[in-house]
């Protein structure tokens, strides 16, 4: 399905004389979304469902396999209905009422014996932006809580750091998707866009059909690397070392933009020293790579008249992922690739909404539009536009794993998770766990019983993607407007209704009065107004008619900007700043007990933990539970046959999976999707260990055993 357009799973066209309903709608999943049509046929004995793709500018009116069953877990049997408290160690429905005025007893309870911050608030990057957007106030106008944070910083956190310290500014793509196909030369490190936004393949092959040549560095073959005209098979985390390579030699092969250098960038001069003191044959060691592959890129590329970069997870979740992420940048600003048709960076963001999720005050540093909760003015101005005292805004909190710390040190004793499900997402899950069990409170909005859900003390059911309305900003930095076209199940509210019966019953009314997503969506804009992801010349009206705008966006007779940086970056000297990066490898080592390295990773069929696409028939059933791809080699080492239960261990914890011997992987390196939770959730495995930067989790690589064993309990 790479590719090809899709026309609708024909085989549903029964012969009908039932009700026919149409829901337009975009798929919840990765960050393309693409929008569709469902079409549900009924009669009196059953119902039946036709999805058909709807052409717009990022997907072209291609759908995955994913969002053709999107709609299977919208329709599952065991969607949560009513508000459900934990007694004696089982769940009860209870009424909103009743949920609502247990939240408020014991919210105000940790306040008062506690303080404020003794309340954390965990989101998510599928949330819609007036959702995030108005969770970041929920938790610093109603809780009056610092703490603050969300899953997005486990997609691409490392990637927006890069940006923000390099260019002044955050977008996933610095140019729109259409200037692929101008690119003569693409890069992609870490990423598995074949399998994880399918719908964007086809701008990669139509590139690579106009002459582009493509280079993919992964230490797994991939469908996303079979596009490729050269796979790098990297060691895992060993990316930065690699690009200091290619940068070595494109400084010594005067394939530099002088111009470009002296004109838009600062810092080259230490770059260039830094690059002298690096031996290819060092990198060589470091990366597996050899340095005539290494060669290779590096004049492709430098001779190349465009070229674009993309990085994703592969690169980003490591310890050093910002750094690997700038030196890539660094390859761009050295050759002057960016600014102009068919020259750029992106970072193809996981989640629907992981770009609009981290724009609005989401991350614990942050409030709306990009703005800092540290810098005065943007504390000021947003005071206002929520018409509080600039003094009550809390201070900064901290990332997401770090929270999970402080839930561990009995320092937050409240939690609110909305849209996560971080005991399967967080990395050394089984202290997440551990840790989640000593919450005084714990409240968990989803529609259901995910793995988290089953440890709260109440959950709340929430709406789904066809129910609830809302912007989504997909990878480009383009801001869509997803219509609710579905009534919810009787008893389920949306995530923003819930925010504002919680504020409402804190005595926080008068800041959550909203009636709408619009209301909400319009206040955002406002309060965007003037930052770096500035909203306000984007209104429902004007999504409805365009189908979607760029940002930013300052006023309303503005189009939005798909290419940015033509002619200054937004930092505040306006130029782009180049910085060495050292090829430290400070990835956690293999040794005698843990000889391998792990790596995690996305399928095609399932997103995230799986809580959605497990649910969905068609997507879970022929990849009902995880596995280990591992190299025959490697295999027959540790004695291991295909399809056989491995345990794998490391120094935090272990996963039981299946094997999968392949050839397309690393003989020093085993993967596993990230998919499954309990005794399969490889995040038991992982390591807690964070880029120091981003706070972004090393998921990416960490030293494992693999025992064979019998019996997977
Ligand atoms: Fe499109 Fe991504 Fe959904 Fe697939 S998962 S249909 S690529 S939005």
């Amino acid at each position: 399905m790479l590719g090809k357009k899709y026309k609708g799973n024909k085989q549903n066209k029964i012969p009908f004389n039932g009700t026919k309903k149409e829901y337009h709608t975009q798929c919840p999943f990765c960050s393309v979304q693409c929008k569709m049509k469902l079409v549900e046929y009924e009669t009196s004995d059953q119902k039946k469902y036709e999805v058909i793709p709807v052409n717009n500018p990022a997907s072209e009116g291609r759908l995955c396999i994913k969002g053709r069953n999107a709609h299977q877990h919208v329709m599952a049997k065991d969607r949560i209905t009513q508000p459900l408290l934990k007694v004696n160690h089982k769940f009860v429905p209870i009424s909103w009422e009743k949920a609502l005025t247990i939240i408020k007893s014991e919210f105000t309870k940790i306040k008062q014996e506690e303080g404020n911050h003794a309340l954390g608030v965990y989101g998510g990057g599928s949330l819609t932006n007036e959702e995030a957007y108005l969770l970041g106030k929920f938790a610093r106008v109603a809780l009056q809580t610092k703490h603050i944070d969300y899953n997005g910083r486990f997609c691409m956190a490392a990637a927006s750091s890069a940006a923000q310290k390099a260019f002044g500014m955050d977008r996933g793509l610095t140019n729109g998707l259409n200037e692929i196909l101008h690119a003569d030369c693409i890069i992609l490190v870490g990423t598995n866009l074949a399998e994880c936004q399918p719908t964007l393949t086809p701008y990669f092959s139509k590139a690579k059909q106009r002459g582009a040549f493509i280079i993919n560095i992964d230490p797994r073959e991939t469908e996303t690397t079979a596009l490729a005209n050269l796979h790098l098979k990297i060691k895992p985390g060993t990316d930065a070392a690699l690009a200091n390579g290619i940068l070595k030699i494109i400084v010594d092969h005067e394939l530099v933009n002088h111009q470009f250098i002296q004109e838009r960038t600062s810092g080259y001069e230490f770059l260039r020293e830094h690059l002298a003191s690096i031996q290819l044959d060092q990198i060589e060691d470091i990366t597996g790579i050899s340095i005539d592959q290494i060669k290779q890129v590096a004049l492709k590329f430098g001779k190349a008249q465009t070229g674009m970069i993309f990085t994703a997870r592969g690169v980003e979740q490591q310890i050093d992922g910002t750094q690997a992420v700038r030196n890539f940048i660094n390859l761009l600003l050295v050759t002057g690739k960016i600014g102009r048709n068919g020259c750029g960076y992106g970072a193809i963001t996981g989640q629907g909404n992981g770009q609009g999720g981290r724009e609005h005050g989401q991350k614990a540093d942050q409030l709306p539009g990009f703005r800092s909760i540290e810098n005065p003015e943007h504390r000021s101005y947003i005071a206002k536009v929520w018409n509080i005292d600039e003094k009550t805004l809390p201070g900064k909190g901290v990332s997401a794993y770090e929270m999970m710390e402080k839930v561990h040190q009995g320092e937050i004793t409240g939690l609110f998770v909305m849209g996560s499900n971080p005991v399967v997402s967080n990395p050394n899950a089984n202290f997440v766990e551990e840790g989640l069990k000593k919450l005084k409170f714990l409240v968990v909005v989803d529609m259901f019983l995910s793995e988290t859900g089953r440890m709260a003390d109440l959950i709340l059911p929430t709406s789904s993607y066809l129910e609830n309305e809302g912007t989504m900003t997909n990878l480009e930095g383009r801001v869509t407007l997803r219509r609710a076209t579905k009534n919810p199940p009787r008893g389920v509210k949306h995530d923003w209704e819930i925010l504002c019966e919680i504020a409402r019953v804190l005595g926080k009314e008068k800041f959550f009065s909203f009636t709408s997503p619009e209301d909400i969506f319009n206040e955002l804009r406002v309060a965007s107004r003037g930052g770096k992801a500035d909203y306000y010349g984007i209104t429902y009206d004007r999504l409805t008619q365009s189908g979607g705008l760029y940002w930013p966006c300052p006023s309303i007779d503005d189009s939005g900007k798909a290419r940015l940086f033509e002619e200054s970056f937004a930092s505040i000297d306006g130029k782009a700043h180049i910085t060495p990066v050292l090829n430290e490898d400070k990835k956690e080592k293999t040794s005698d007990e843990f000889p391998l390295y792990l790596t995690t990773g996305r399928i095609l069929k399932h997103y995230l933990t799986g809580v959605q696409t497990r649910r969905s028939p068609q997507l879970n059933s022929d990849n009902n539970e995880s596995f280990l791809e591992i190299h025959p080699q490697t295999a027959e080492e540790f004695h291991i046959k295909d399809g056989a239960w491995v345990k794998l261990e490391s120094r935090r914890g272990s996963a039981t999976v299946r094997s999968k011997l392949t050839n397309r992987i690393r003989k020093d390196t085993v993967f596993v999707p990230i998919h499954w939770g309990d005794n399969q959730s490889i995040n038991r495995v992982t390591s807690q260990a964070l880029d120091p930067y981003s706070k972004i989790p090393g998921f990416k690589s960490c030293a494992v055993n693999i025992i064979p064993i019998d019996d997977p309990m």
